[in-house]
């Protein structure tokens, strides 16, 4: 499958001067949302990852994302794999498990988000799960940034990961673009402004 066409397709890759949450700039911004946008391509890709994760024999029970990036994703992985659909919701700064949601101790629990940059989103979903008794057992994502390790990919886990090692990612693609430190970008350093994306319009 060919994840980056499918971005591209849908002006889901933009390319200018761009602040992530990670507080890195970068050239690139995915915006998944664009992409999952059309419900046939969230089901394609959706489909794709299950088998993924299918295939990989673990076995899980239900499938948290954290909100509000991953929901989408989260929702349609949850329905490839026919398993239940949670997410997580930041609450003062803080990643809570909240609506009710129950968590039974040693219940297996995938994380799933858009993207994965350098995790850090991902991982406060699972202290929360883990919090409860669950089990996280996986992470999974569309598309992953080139920080963390992808499973079946040739490239290498990068120091900024913070995914634990010894838990497999599932993701669709690499997309391995360069991000600089604020005081060390480039694009900054030619007189531009990053923007957060999502505050003016994209
Ligand atoms: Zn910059």
């Amino acid at each position: 499958m060919d994840v980056k066409s499918i971005y591209m397709k849908a002006n889901a890759l933009l390319e200018g001067h761009f602040k992530l949450s990670s507080g890195n700039h970068s050239r690139y911004y995915l915006q998944s949302a664009k992409v999952l946008e059309d419900p046939k391509t969230a089901k394609q890709l959706a489909d794709a990852l299950a088998v993924q994760i299918s295939e990989s024999g673990l076995k899980i029970d239900t499938v948290c994302a954290p909100a509000l990036g991953g929901l989408i994703a989260g929702f349609a992985l949850a329905t490839a794999l026919d398993k239940r659909s949670i997410f997580a919701e930041r609450v003062n700064g803080e990643m809570q498990i909240r609506r009710g949601f129950e968590i039974k101790s040693g219940e297996r629990v995938l994380v799933c988000e858009d993207i994965i940059t350098t995790g850090g989103s991902a991982l406060e979903a699972a202290h929360a799960i883990e919090a409860l008794g669950g089990e996280v057992v996986a992470f999974a994502a569309l598309a992953n940034r080139g920080f963390c390790k992808r499973n079946g990919s040739a490239l290498d886990r990068k120091e900024n990961c913070s995914l634990p090692e010894n838990k497999p990612l599932f993701a669709l693609a690499d997309f391995d673009f360069e991000m600089y430190a604020p005081d060390n970008c480039p694009l900054c350093k030619d007189g531009s402004q990053a923007i957060k994306p999502g505050s003016r319009g994209n």
